[in-house]
């Protein structure tokens, strides 16, 4: 069997489309697909419905989502057909909120983002061979170098196996502009609050809108040292 670092390179010159089909063909069911449903996700989420519609798309819903990005969810998957399964973390939004206090976002999102992010999907990804998700280069300078395939190892904290999941990132060499360019091609709506420039979107209390000149990502948890929830970084690069 080639190499990863072989498939690497190849897939580098492969088209989105093309990646993901050689995923789907190389780990079945065993490949996991997460999507937000937030600005620009119905990129990756056409491709799955035209190359994977059998396999489900893990949404995950924090209980702090946007009542658009939950609206959209349905638009999208009653357009093309997707086989959506909600996760939901162990305990709800009120509860959570009971318990560790009604601003925790604010002081500790770590700790927020551990329980209704991390843990949710640590069954998910400790089941998965590989992980695709939507991640592109031109998003921010931290995601500046991701690779198409990119061999994972877990936090040892973290449940399941050593090794982690190889992710898969069939749209990183693809630019915002060819995103927008390839939704309006394909009949695509948007997610509803990217035209109040919302360009990238989680959950409502730590996403604020862009402003002329700041990457993508910005407004994700802004001034708080914050630039990502942990789901990708519990998996360190291997080797
Ligand atoms: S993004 Fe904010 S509200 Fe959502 S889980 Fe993380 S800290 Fe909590």
């Amino acid at each position: 069997m080639t190499s990863l670092a072989a498939e690497n390179e190849a897939l580098e010159r492969k088209s989105p489309r093309e990646r993901l089909a050689w995923a789907v063909e190389r780990f079945g069911d065993r490949l996991l697909f997460t999507s937000s449903f937030g600005a620009g996700s119905g990129v990756l989420l056409h491709l799955w419905s035209e190359v994977a519609r059998e396999l489900p798309v893990i949404f995950l819903d924090t209980g702090f989502l946007f009542d658009e990005t939950l609206a959209y969810r349905d638009r999208l998957a009653e357009q093309l057909r997707l086989n959506v399964q909600v996760v939901r973390p162990g305990t709800s939004r009120e509860e959570f909120l009971r318990e560790h206090g009604s601003n925790v976002y604010e002081f500790n999102p770590d700790l927020c983002c551990q329980h209704n992010k991390v843990d949710p999907l640590a069954p998910h990804l400790a089941r998965a061979a590989a992980w695709v998700s939507g991640l592109r280069r031109d998003q921010s300078a931290a995601r500046s170098s991701t690779p198409i395939l990119l061999p994972t190892v877990r936090d040892p904290a973290e449940p399941g196996p050593a090794e982690g999941p190889v992710k898969v990132h069939p749209l990183a060499t693809m630019t915002g502009a060819e995103a927008n360019a390839y939704l309006r091609d394909h009949g695509i709506p948007e997610h509803p609050l990217v035209a109040r420039r919302y360009l990238s979107i989680g959950c409502a209390p730590c996403t604020r809108p862009v402003e002329d000149g700041e990457d993508e990502r910005a407004g994700r948890w802004a001034g708080k040292g914050k630039t990502e929830c942990g789901i990708h970084t519990a998996l360190r690069p291997r080797g």
